[in-house]
């Protein structure tokens, strides 16, 4: 393989900017040239693509989101449309690419492999929801904003004896805010894999007072339920101020931290490995720190397996 090019889709994550770097570094180093195709699967169908030198990725290491711009181009599933970006693809002589993104990235990868271009993705998403991955690029910065978040939230409410709703990004997967939960010490957390109890969170609350406890934090993954209205119905039932903070779009921004640019880098390294190789239709993820492959269509369908000590401990410990 001569020339692969590399894009960014759907949602943003930081450490996107140290992946691209490796994939453009790593393909120089093996005498591939690289080429950034702008706002994914969008500004693959309109062409938007130019080479990468090593200075390009320049000074990029430290920064979040994507130098490349991310889109959404839901009409990507027609084949008209994916057609238009081989064209594309053909015109500029790139045979292969490096997909940074989520699952819906990862289904456009494997649609564009099976056109006859060897596509492979590396699990972009601060959600930690790629099932083929332990972990994401972006997950353990967006892990470390949402701690840094509760610390702060934790002064004001201890100086007030308030309680503390923190919403938590994650769409359907309860990672960040299992994790949030045991890295911030909060004292309750509820995510989409276990459901609200609020008999519980109100004992736990009432449990506090007992103790003379200044501040109560209750972390929920987002999806589940109006934090605001939550929080007034803490407030109702225990007695306890209550305020809800939503986290938001602050989770997807910020400096990756340097575990996000260590895993970046080591994928984006792999995925030209894989190229070289004559891979394409596969997926790169990290297993008990081991770099590994699969199939797309077969990670995407391995089921969720959600981490129930980890949960426990955040019980446990909180
Ligand atoms: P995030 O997890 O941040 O949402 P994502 O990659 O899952 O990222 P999506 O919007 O689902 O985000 O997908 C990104 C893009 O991938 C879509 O806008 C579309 O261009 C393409 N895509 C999604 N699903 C398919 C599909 N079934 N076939 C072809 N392309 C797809």
């Amino acid at each position: 393989v001569k020339r692969i090019g590399v894009l960014t889709s759907g949602g943003d994550a930081p450490g996107m900017n140290a992946a691209i770097r490796a994939v453009v570094r790593a393909g120089i180093a093996n005498n591939i040239e690289v080429f950034g195709i702008y706002n994914g699967y969008a500004g693959l169908v309109k062409g938007d693509i130019k080479p990468l030198t090593n200075s390009d990725v320049g000074g990029i290491i430290n920064r979040g989101g994507t130098f490349l711009g991310s889109a959404r181009l839901p009409e990507f599933k027609n084949i008209e449309v994916r057609e238009l970006g081989v064209e594309q693809l053909k015109k500029h002589g790139i045979e292969a690419l490096v997909v940074i993104g989520g699952d819906g990235s990862y289904m456009g990868a494997k649609k564009l492999t099976e056109m006859g271009i060897n596509c492979i993705a590396l699990p972009g998403t601060i959600d930690n929801d790629i099932v083929s991955s332990d972990f994401t690029i972006g997950f353990d910065t967006a892990l470390n904003t949402v701690v840094d978040a509760i610390d702060r939230l934790r002064d004001t409410s201890a100086s007030h004896a308030r309680c503390s709703v923190v919403e938590i990004m994650g769409r359907h997967c309860g990672d960040l805010t299992v994790w949030g939960a045991i890295a911030s010490g909060a004292e309750e957390l509820i995510v989409p894999e276990k459901g609200i109890n609020m008999d519980e969170i109100v004992a736990q609350i009432e449990e506090g007072k007992k103790r003379q406890k200044k501040h109560f934090i209750v972390t929920l993954a987002e999806l589940m339920t109006d934090a605001h209205e939550l929080a007034k119905e803490i407030e109702k039932r225990t007695g306890v101020e209550t305020r809800a903070t939503v986290l938001g779009h602050t989770q997807r921004g910020g400096a990756p931290t340097a575990a996000d640019r260590v895993l970046a880098g080591r994928m984006g390294a792999y995925a030209v490995d894989l190229l070289i190789e004559g891979q394409g239709g596969r997926c790169v993820g990290i297993r008990d720190n081991k770099l590994t492959h699969y199939d797309i269509l077969e990670a995407l369908d391995l089921p969720r397996v959600f981490d129930e000590t980890l949960y426990n401990l955040a019980k446990q410990l909180s």
